[in-house]
């Protein structure tokens, strides 16, 4: 028999008892290096941690189950994750396309770094496969896409672009991140390569920092690979170790996120002074019917903005008592932000500009009634 339901590899692939103990839980391989029987004579395959160690290996093989592809890799950061990727992929002339909204970080590397070193980029509205195809160019090496997007939760429909950018050649790459594994497998849809900043739903305790890639093509898993020893941005034994904990509950904890911001989202909705919601989940999302089709739910993650503006997002952000007021995402615990002041002040001025009345929470598995609760006393008081 095959046992291959999500929530069974989450807790089993990659995670055999320990060959030596018997200990049910992956020991967290805190070496350098380990002893050879003779010159070259390894005993498990393992030399030199930055090159293979245990503890990673076994999230390593895990991440990959649980996106479906056949090589997982993991980092120690998701920017680690995705400056590998990016420089295993393109050369001085390549191009990229990314999203017009993409993760900050992500934006950063590609225009401050990538950029000096000849690659050429476009952002451009990934809701709309037209502009996407309208953005390919013959040097376009990699089209890389995030849905749902931050923090407007705009959604691409990953098997169509994937298919745009494989007819041009060019690599797809979705950073998963938002929606995780348990929601959304990208490399089903045909897309290559998967990027996580496993920071956030994937560990999803907010105790640790970390990024991950999988891939569909074990040539290009290869490939990363020797990028990835050769660069070193690896994660540490502890770090994997405590990713590896998080990944087990992945199912379960998704699912109260989704439901939680089901709850949160039907309390916004009617509140006369939230002028908008912003949600994949809504009949009223022009991308509800993609995200229907190519997510298991909605998700924890919720933007909305105030009718009167400004001052009163910035008050809201100060006055809950259950959500925190801080950046990041996906933890257990619930968050609320500014993204014009916070997350997206880098974009002030520049067409990208989140607008000022937005606020931004990821809706974490507290009790629902409390979350709802705390929301509307903060925007009551
Ligand atoms: C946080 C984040 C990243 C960067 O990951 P780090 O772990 O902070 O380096 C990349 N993409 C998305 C969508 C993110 O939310």
């Amino acid at each position: 028999m095959k046992f291959d339901g999500f929530e069974t590899l989450a807790i089993h692939a990659g995670q055999e008892p320990d060959a030596g103990t018997g200990a049910v839980v992956v020991p967290i391989y805190q070496t350098s290096t380990y002893a050879q029987d003779g010159v070259g004579g390894l005993r498990q395959g393992y030399e030199y941690s930055r090159t293979g160690n245990p503890t990673r290996a076994a999230l390593e093989e895990c991440l990959a189950a649980l996106e479906d592809g056949v090589r997982g890799l993991a980092f120690a950061s998701g920017m680690a994750a995705e400056d590998t990727l990016l420089r295993t992929v393109l050369s001085p002339g390549d191009h990229i396309v990314i999203p017009g909204d993409a993760y900050g970080g992500t934006f950063r590397l590609v225009s401050k770094v990538f950029e000096r070193w000849g690659v050429s980029w476009d952002a451009v509205d990934q809701s709309d496969n037209d502009a996407v195809r309208a953005a390919i160019r013959p040097q376009t090496k990699v089209v890389w896409t995030e849905t749902p997007t931050n923090p407007l939760l705009n959604i691409t429909d990953i098997e169509a672009v994937a298919q745009i950018a494989h007819d041009a050649g060019a690599l797809h790459v979705v950073d998963n991140t938002f929606a995780s594994p348990y929601l959304q497998r990208p490399l089903t849809l045909g897309a290559d390569v998967v990027v996580h900043s496993t920071t956030k739903y994937l560990g999803g305790h907010s105790d640790v920092v970390g990024g991950a890639l999988v891939t569909s093509d074990a040539e290009l898993g290869e490939r990363l690979a020797f990028h990835q020893n050769t660069m070193g941005a690896v994660a540490g034994p502890f770090d994997s170790w405590l990713t590896l904990r998080g990944a087990k509950t992945l199912g379960v904890r998704m699912d109260r996120h989704s439901a939680n911001a089901e709850k949160v989202v039907a309390a916004l909705e009617g509140h006369p002074a939230v002028s908008h919601v912003y949600y994949p989940g809504l009949d009223s999302h022009p991308g509800h019917k993609v995200a229907e089709r190519q997510m298991r739910s909605f998700g924890g993650m919720v933007s909305f903005s105030l009718r009167d503006g400004e001052k009163a997002a910035l008050k809201m952000c100060e006055r809950t008592q259950v959500f925190t007021l801080g950046e990041s995402l996906g933890g257990v615990e619930s968050l609320i932000e500014h993204p014009g002041r916070m997350t997206h002040a880098s974009t002030a001025g520049s067409p990208l500009e989140v607008s000022a009345d937005l606020v931004r929470i990821s809706v974490g598995i507290e009790s629902g009634d409390d979350l709802v609760a705390d929301l509307l006393q903060a925007l009551e008081s």
